[in-house]
């Protein structure tokens, strides 16, 4: 891979569409186009470059010519609009030219092939932000967030990943780089010039100083916990007896009839791992066939591993039917559940002449009803919600999903789209700086030699680096890039 060479991607998703969108990046990327494409000025001047930047010129993608002809001979495949970017102000930083084709896969894939012809070369995934990385048009946060951008499953995740685009995460740690920087060029001051006097920072407005960058920091390394969810959702294990309205109220939470639902006992299809989206956070689905009593080897492995599910989701929603009395099974299933985390119960099919009701449970917990269930085990979690809810009628939904969402998120430090991290490797590297400035604080305590402070201050300004990318090793970009899609 050399920045040297032109780069061409298909940018738009592969197959039929309205619009199809090649994008050609490098030195020679108007050149190359000038080939391919014929423009209305073009005729006879080929090297007159009649593309204006930041502006769409119409144009028509013409078959080569025959050997001897001129340029303008080619037959017409296409036309298409052709807009172009002179460097530095471009996506990448380099001459960059997005030709707009309809959308026809032979088209688009021929005329890709034409600008290999021609000696661009075929974009690896992430190479236009790779490129627009290395240019220093963008920092490595803003790569990922663009990452995440196009990922995004809800309107919220786009939001938040908008934001860190904009470049909210260096914008927040750009003034503890500085400090950090300050405080480093003083003590590197006064041990350099420890005969002269220089003031040196004292001990306690470097104390100071460091307490309150980890402060921050530690704040945003909470509020990934919030970050996390927003980047991965929230998944949410459904639990109850067969029957009692799992699926059903699955696909009410879906809002659309995807699981399998049947009327006779035991037929229904376990939930399919789906994805539906409640308070901007996408929903996850977590399958959970089976976990009622094992009866052979087999079974057991595979309840063992219904429960590990579950034990991992975010949260747990378990279900029961209010027109029945509460059953062993649903004690059985609530005791396995309920020790696992946070838990959310629906009281389904309150359309029904109603067996079971919130008020049986409240107080003493489940199994107070002096229907049959076992009481709850000492110690455990009190459920944070019950709802009374019916699939049918679509009664309750609403409230079953805030509380869901309030059994499940935590609460967010701060409050803006830029107030929190969403990026494991972000939380890894401030955690990493934290440890840094701690060890600096103690060395500060000690009234420790400047040089093994100084080793601790930057060791915590360098994982603040690593994370906007000021330093960043190049496998560590290898790595980042390549989970982008080809023509980003
Ligand atoms: P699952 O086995 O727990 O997934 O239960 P299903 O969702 O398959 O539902 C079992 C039966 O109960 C189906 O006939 C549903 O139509 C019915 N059902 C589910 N929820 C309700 C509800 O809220 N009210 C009523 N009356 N019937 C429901």
């Amino acid at each position: 891979m050399t920045s040297e060479d032109t780069i061409v991607a298909l940018a738009t998703p592969p197959g039929r569409g309205g619009l199809g969108v090649v994008r050609l990046s490098g030195e020679r990327a108007i050149e190359i186009t000038t080939q391919l494409v014929r423009l209305p000025h073009a005729v006879g001047a080929i090297h007159e470059l009649p593309l204006r930047t930041q502006r769409a010129t119409l144009g028509e993608f013409i078959e080569p010519a025959p050997i001897g002809s001129g340029p303008d001979t080619g037959r017409v495949l296409d036309q298409v609009v052709v807009t172009c970017f002179r460097r530095p102000k471009s996506y990448t930083g380099e001459d960059v030219v997005e030709i707009a084709c309809h959308g026809a896969p032979v088209v688009l894939a021929y005329l890709v092939e034409r600008a290999l012809a021609q000696g661009a070369r075929a974009a690896e995934p992430g190479e236009f932000t790779l490129r627009a990385f290395l240019n220093g048009r963008i920092d490595l946060t803003q790569a990922e967030a663009i990452r995440d951008l196009i990922e995004a499953r809800t309107l919220y995740q786009a939001q938040v990943a908008a934001q860190q685009m904009e470049g909210s995460v260096s914008a927040r740690l750009k003034p503890h780089k500085k400090v950090l920087l300050e405080l480093i060029a003083k003590l590197e001051a006064g041990i350099d010039f420890a005969e002269d006097d220089v003031s040196v920072a004292g001990w306690e407005e470097i104390t100071a100083e460091l307490g309150r960058i980890s402060g921050d920091l530690e704040k945003l390394v909470r509020g990934y916990e919030y970050g996390r969810l927003v980047r991965e959702g929230l998944s949410l294990a459904v639990v109850g007896r067969p029957n009692v309205g799992k699926s059903s109220l699955f696909n009410r939470l879906l809002n659309q009839d995807r699981a399998i639902v049947t009327a006779a006992p035991g037929t229904t299809r376990d939930l399919v791992s789906e994805s539906a989206e409640i308070g901007g956070l996408p929903l996850r689905f977590v399958d959970t066939a089976g976990i009622r009593e094992a009866t052979d080897e087999a079974e057991k492995i595979g309840v063992a591993k219904s429960l590990e599910a579950i034990a991992d989701s975010n949260l747990r929603l378990l279900v029961v039917d209010a027109s029945e009395p509460w059953t062993e099974e649903d004690a059985g299933i609530l005791s396995k559940v309920q020790p696992l985390g946070s838990l959310v119960v629906a009281l389904n099919k309150s359309d029904l002449p109603q067996r079971l009701a919130v008020s049986d449970f409240v107080g003493a917990g489940f199994g107070s009803t002096s229907l049959t269930a076992p009481s709850l085990s000492r110690g455990t979690p009190a459920p944070r919600g019950m709802v009374m809810t019916s699939a049918l009628s679509g009664a309750g939904i609403a409230e079953l999903k805030e509380q869901i969402l309030a059994a499940a998120v935590p609460a967010r430090d701060g409050g803006a789209e830029g107030e929190f991290i969403t990026n494991l490797r972000h939380r890894q590297l401030i955690q990493q700086s934290l440890d840094s400035l701690a060890k600096a604080r103690r060395a500060a305590a000690e009234h420790a030699h400047h040089e093994m402070l100084l080793l601790d201050l930057y060791d915590a300004l360098h994982a603040l680096d690593t994370l906007t990318g000021t330093t960043c090793a190049d496998d560590v970009l290898g790595v980042i890039f390549s989970t982008f899609c080809v023509g980003k």
